[in-house]
């Protein structure tokens, strides 16, 4: 059986170009580029080279890059170490603007600072459609505010933020603010100009875009201080202690630069249309399913469901069976099913929030795997829903017999 990956949301297989062009860097310019020999200054070298060519992608300037080991660090550094700076030469507790959606590496990020009680915080709840509305944002802004995070795009159900406007606004009322976001789902399809977006911080991870696995940056916008949360060396302009990952970064340029091209344009509209294909299939095929999320305002390569009467892990595990990797947002820790907390902050009773299907589309899905997927999906929700109504039945007699 050939296996069917639908989880490029979770991570996605490295492009042949982007391992081509990181394989010289591995053991032939292998030197560290804080070296002063001319080992050293080769690696300095591609170092720079690869600098400016991100900072080009985001439309910034090379010294507001920041390389780091991924989305999770990103986040990390943008929230704790911009807290740290300005606890540094503040006295005021400050204040820092959510989603209730964010990744978990956003919200625990702000909740371990609320829990050490040297910030406040606010979780702005989207909408039923998964979208931030930007007056709740302006709403919940205070005196000291200094901080807001929004993502751009969401990992779980894949709606996309109104980032632009979110930053032109909080600027319209407070020019102080910062405004950060996580780009990790959104560069592979939308805009990512820091200065269209008007954002001062953005975090992402290479192995989202076809890159590999532990890069990742955070760009920082010139004039906003950040202390580094990890201390040793003084890389990364004093930002971020640890030897540059030479290999990775090389990969993380290239990754950037596979996406500017023409036929990744044209990809992208390939993978918008197969991904209609599949809403419309399990929509029309599979009774008692909602789609969460806007149709309209989400990423070209998610959709995600709720089939009633189905737990997401089952489906998932039914469905690895069958060859298809997918997703779920409820996580199981220890032993207890945690409902996804997007799907809670849309508005979903917990019942319902347990039972989600991510299905993330890529590069390299084609319209068979769909079609294929779409039947599959169909058999693991009728057998599960059979199950899930034979327990309720025995149930339901049982509880007839003991009345
Ligand atoms: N933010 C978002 C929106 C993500 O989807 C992810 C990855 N699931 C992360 C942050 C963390 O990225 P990484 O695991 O590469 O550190």
């Amino acid at each position: 059986m050939k296996k069917i990956y639908l989880d490029n949301g979770a991570t996605t297989p490295v492009d042949k170009n982007i391992m081509k062009a990181m394989i010289p860097y591995f053991s032939k310019i292998y030197g560290n580029a804080m070296s002063l020999h001319s080992f050293g200054e080769d690696a300095k070298r591609v170092l720079d080279g690869s600098r400016n060519k991100i900072a080009e992608f985001f439309g910034s300037d090379a010294s507001e890059i920041i390389f780091t080991s991924g989305a999770t660090e990103s986040n990390n550094l943008a929230i704790k170490g911009f807290i740290k700076a300005y606890l540094r030469k503040n006295k005021q507790i400050p204040h820092i603007i959510t989603s209730a959606f964010e990744h978990h590496c956003i919200l625990d990020s702000i909740k371990s600072l609320e829990r050490e009680k040297i910030i406040e915080a606010s979780y702005v709840k989207p909408g039923k459609d998964g979208i931030i509305s930007t007056g709740n944002i302006l709403k919940s802004i205070k005196s000291n505010t200094v901080l807001v995070s929004i993502m751009y795009v969401n990992n779980e159900i894949g709606t996309e933020q109104p980032i632009s406007e979110i930053g032109k606004k909080i600027k319209k009322v407070n020019p102080e603010i910062i405004f950060h976001t996580d780009a990790t789902q959104a560069v592979n399809y939308f805009n990512c100009n820091v200065d269209h977006l008007n954002v001062d911080m953005l975090s992402m991870s290479a192995h989202k875009i076809y890159g590999p696995k532990g890069i990742g940056m955070l760009y920082v916008r010139k004039g906003v201080a950040i202390d580094r949360i990890q201390d040793g060396g003084d890389h990364e302009f004093g930002k971020r202690a640890g030897t540059q990952n030479i290999p990775g970064i090389v990969g993380l340029a290239a990754a950037l630069s596979e996406i500017k091209k023409e036929k990744t344009k044209v990809k992208n509209n390939e993978i918008i249309n197969l991904r209609n294909y599949l809403i419309d299939g399990i929509l029309k095929e599979i009774p008692g399913t909602i789609l969460n999320g806007s149709k309209k305002l989400r990423s070209p390569n998610n959709a995600n469901f709720i089939f009633s009467n189905v737990e997401g892990e089952s489906l998932i595990l039914l469905l690895n069976k069958e060859g298809i990797a997918a997703s779920t947002g409820s996580a199981c820790s220890s032993g207890t099913l945690e409902p996804s907390h997007v799907l809670l902050s849309i508005g979903l009773p917990p019942e319902k929030a347990h039972g989600s299907l991510r299905l993330t589309l890529g590069r390299h899905t084609t319209k068979k795997e769909i079609e294929i997927s779409i039947r599959k999906i169909r058999k693991s929700v009728s057998a599960l829903r059979k199950i899930s109504g034979d327990v309720l039945t025995e149930y339901y007699k049982d509880n007839k017999k003991r009345k």
